[in-house]
């Protein structure tokens, strides 16, 4: 006898559960059943868990009592703890810095999505105060990639959040919702590098898609790489491409990207290219190109002229995300000029190419700014990054 839907045709093979929160039907079956309850209690706790956001026992009011006993003892202390919270004055954005059980800080933000987002994608009017949220999680503790250009990568990496950890950044993310509001899409763009922590991310995405949880869309989650092309592929086969994919690009020639990003060393872009290219893209859908630019280092037309040859054939949408500086490091802000052409050039060489409007800028939103402060405190992080950037074919 099954107590639990079946959620994937081929489910990915899953690691062992770390915690309460990371646990699936069929495992909490296994649970009950040791408890001596009967296994079709495993989806009732793991509704009331991931659908409702209970995670008191007392509060399941129809499992029988002595369950509810039961499972205090299996349902422990939150892994993660909200220790601080910074509201943009600009928009309704909000940033959480969360402390693990050892003493980390890692941070995640609800970022509202604009109406006319919403909008066209098929809900009609929706009144301001009830517009959904995007929420974006971290995956590590810091970052191994080292990007030149990010908060994250500064720190280096100090270790992987386990799955239990993931997941409950957004059971607290939701929980944070006021009543109106709805979570309609997760990233893992926070801090880390998510196919780098792999075992983690695909049982948090098989939770959070779970039919009888949180029920996410595959489609409305978005995994964010600088590269890892292992990952990519491993991610494809898994999730038969329905999982949205981002690739941090930034620079499209192998000179600069090693420049700005080390991982090009180990997986230059002949090869990423190659992995986007197999990725099982659903029909209708595109891989999303992150592409920050920054003043003077990688947002000439002739950069913006090869990437377009770069991504030639393949099925992508670009992202433009002016830089947003950081506290010790020395990259410019690009001219309003210089963006406005880089898009023009994409956009007539037939790619779709959207400026993305900086949210909570005035909270340090970009990814690991705020834990950096924190973690700074237990380690010493190098509060520079080389700003001698100055590739080949940099200016026009
Ligand atoms: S941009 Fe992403 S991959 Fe690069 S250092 Fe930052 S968190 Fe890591």
């Amino acid at each position: 006898m099954r107590y639990s839907r079946v959620v994937y045709s081929k489910q990915p093979e899953l690691s062992s559960p770390s915690g309460y929160l990371d646990r699936l039907p069929s495992e909490w079956a296994a649970v009950l059943e040791s408890m001596g309850e009967p296994p079709y209690r495993a989806v009732q706790v793991f509704r009331w868990i991931h659908s409702r956001g209970v995670v008191d026992p007392r509060q399941m009011t129809d499992l029988p009592i002595r369950l509810r006993e039961k499972l205090r003892e299996v349902i422990g202390v939150p892994s993660l703890q909200v220790v601080g919270c910074l509201q943009s004055q600009e928009d309704a954005t909000r940033k959480f810095l969360l402390r693990t059980k050892d003493a980390w800080e890692i941070e995640t933000v609800l970022i509202p999505m604009a109406k006319d987002e919403v909008e066209e994608d098929g809900e009609g009017e929706v009144p301001q105060k009830s517009l959904p949220f995007t929420q974006c999680v971290s995956t590590q503790v810091g970052c191994a990639m080292g990007c030149a250009f990010c908060a994250s990568g500064i720190a280096g990496l100090k270790r992987s959040l386990n799955a239990e950890e993931i997941i409950a950044q957004v059971w607290i993310g939701r929980s944070l919702l006021a009543p109106q509001q709805r979570l309609r899409n997760v990233v893992f763009m926070g801090m880390g590098e998510p196919l780098a922590n792999y075992e983690a991310l695909a049982r948090s995405l098989v939770v959070l898609t779970h039919p009888d949880g949180i029920g996410l869309g595959k489609r409305r989650i978005t995994v964010s790489t600088a590269g890892w092309v292992p990952g990519i592929d491993r991610l494809g086969k898994d999730f038969m491409g329905e999982v949205q994919l981002a690739v941090s690009l930034h620079a499209p020639t192998d000179e600069l990207r090693t420049m700005l990003m080390p991982i090009n060393r180990r997986y230059p872009l002949g090869e990423l290219i190659d992995a986007l290219r197999r990725y099982p893209l659903p029909p209708r859908r595109r891989i999303t190109i992150e592409y920050t630019l920054i003043g003077g280092v990688n947002d000439s037309p002739m950069l913006a002229r090869d990437l377009l040859r770069l991504l030639r054939g393949i099925r992508v949408k670009v992202n433009l995300i002016p830089w947003n500086p950081i506290d010790g490091v020395g990259f410019q802000v690009p001219s309003e000029e210089a963006v406005e052409s880089f898009q023009d050039i994409l956009c007539h060489g037939g790619i779709p190419t959207f400026r993305r409007q900086r949210k909570g800028a005035d909270i340090d939103a970009a990814c690991g700014q705020l834990a950096l402060k924190g973690n700074a405190r237990r380690v010493r992080i190098p509060l520079w990054v080389s700003t001698s950037l100055k590739p080949r074919n940099a200016s026009p």
